[in-house]
């Protein structure tokens, strides 16, 4: 069996799905079909979420740009008088009660039962079409399967009990093709979790290594995994082939090829991963497998954007040392924030961290209890892989750059955005 992964981008319009589907014909083995929620919808869910648990007036505006936006795929896809607008329909009703009464005292908690709909509704839709198109499948609920502990919004999977679920629940008896969310997770007492923003790359290569999966592809809007954004950059090339290792450094990097989390689960059964593009199904594209040989790399590019840049110093004085370290750290995980760059001098710690509007001031405030806080926002981290004198001149050119970091194979710069 294989497992296939279609990302937001993939099934984002109505021409997506049916993409998806042409796809999936063409496809004779047994497959596990992992999809993320459509086009921008988690952010959108992100913008209800926040609205519901500040108690803003704006919940049910934001709810219906979501809704909307579900509709017009819906409509395009499937023209009136089927079945899927009163499921729809009935899936909006719900989120509207829920919304209507009041937020519990958990951010996480509200989070994870709110924005996993997102999957929920795109994997209904698209499977409803698939089906009547008679590309048949069977509908799974993840969140009755993946099991994760209670660490809402980065949940922990519990892998041995998932496997044993997921072997049970899609064991291709009377179906070829299982249709299933990414990034939605549940606790053993059926509670809403989420694997972390971009995580269903995450889940799609947990099924293949609980399944014993051939090999895992991911479908994107991009031929493969390329050196630069294309939409950042005229002259970008395809690396066909990436080991691991490298794969996991440039994700942690911040490049959105994959989720950090993902080759774990693959390297450990030799399961290889593919990235391809679902405009054009044809081209091979990129495979990150085992490869042990050096493989000569072109510079690669990645610019993370939307990062803040603090730097904190001690209050009293005293040095950065491993007891502030790691409160500073204690600190950020329960913010389920992750440093994407640091550097520390002897009386103050700088770090590059995603910015998050809605947790953004308290944590400064907890911050600040101990610390001097400065911070820049609005800047962008830039890394370059397998950097060169040219690359690094192409990518500074004049600017202002706040921190560098340089070692082997690479470097990195937070500059203004
Ligand atoms: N829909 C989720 C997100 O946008 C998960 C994913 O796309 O992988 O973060
Ligand atoms: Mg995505």
């Amino acid at each position: 069996m294989k497992v296939y992964k279609f990302g937001g981008a993939s099934v984002r319009s109505a021409d997506g799905v049916k993409a998806l589907k042409n796809i999936i014909e063409k496809t004779t083995e047994n497959l596990v079909v992992v999809i993320s929620a459509m086009g921008k919808t988690t952010n959108m869910l992100e913008a209800v979420v926040n609205s519901f648990f500040n108690g803003k007036p704006d919940v049910m505006q934001n709810l219906r740009i979501v809704k909307d936006f579900h509709q017009n795929i819906v409509n395009e896809l499937y023209g009136d008088k089927t079945e899927i607008n009163s499921i729809l329909a009935e899936i909006f009703e719900n989120l509207k009660k829920m919304l209507s009464q009041k937020a519990s005292l958990s951010y996480d908690f509200e989070y994870d039962r709110i924005v996993s709909w997102g999957e929920i509704i795109s994997t209904t839709i698209v499977s409803n079409y698939l089906n009547l198109q008679n590309c048949k499948n069977k509908f799974v609920d993840i969140r009755t399967c993946l099991k994760t502990d209670d660490n809402y919004r980065e949940g922990n999977v519990d892998y041995a009990l998932s496997k044993k679920l997921v072997e049970e629940t899609m064991d291709f008896s009377g179906t070829k093709i299982y249709v299933t969310q990414g990034f939605i997770a549940g606790t053993i007492t059926n509670q809403t979790t989420t694997l972390g923003r971009e995580g269903s790359d995450y889940s799609a290569a947990l099924f293949a290594s609980m399944l014993d999966a051939q090999s895992v592809s991911i479908w994107k809007d991009v031929s493969g995994v390329m050196n630069a954004d294309p939409k950042l950059y005229n002259e970008v090339e395809i690396i066909p082939r990436l080991s691991y290792k490298e794969a996991i450094e440039l994700s942690y990097c911040g490049a959105a090829i994959i989720h950090p989390k993902t080759v774990k689960p693959l390297k450990n059964k030799k399961i290889p991963l593919y990235v391809r593009s679902f405009v054009e199904p044809d081209k091979a594209g990129s495979v990150i497998n085992d490869y042990y040989e050096k493989v000569d790399m072109p510079p690669i590019y990645i610019h993370k954007a939307n990062q803040v840049l603090l730097t904190l110093t001690p209050r009293d004085f005293s040095f950065i040392a491993e007891e502030r370290l790691s409160s500073i750290f204690s600190l950020l995980a329960s913010y389920k924030i992750k440093a994407s760059l640091i550097q520390t001098s002897a009386i103050s710690f700088s770090l590059c961290i995603d910015y998050n509007q809605a947790i953004f001031n308290s944590m400064i405030a907890e911050l600040k209890d101990d610390y001097e806080v400065l911070y820049n926002t609005n800047v962008e981290l830039i890394t370059i892989r397998h950097y060169t004198k040219e690359a690094i001149d192409k990518i500074i050119d004049g600017k202002n750059v706040f921190v560098e970091q340089r070692s082997r194979l690479t470097i990195r710069f937070v500059v203004p955005d």
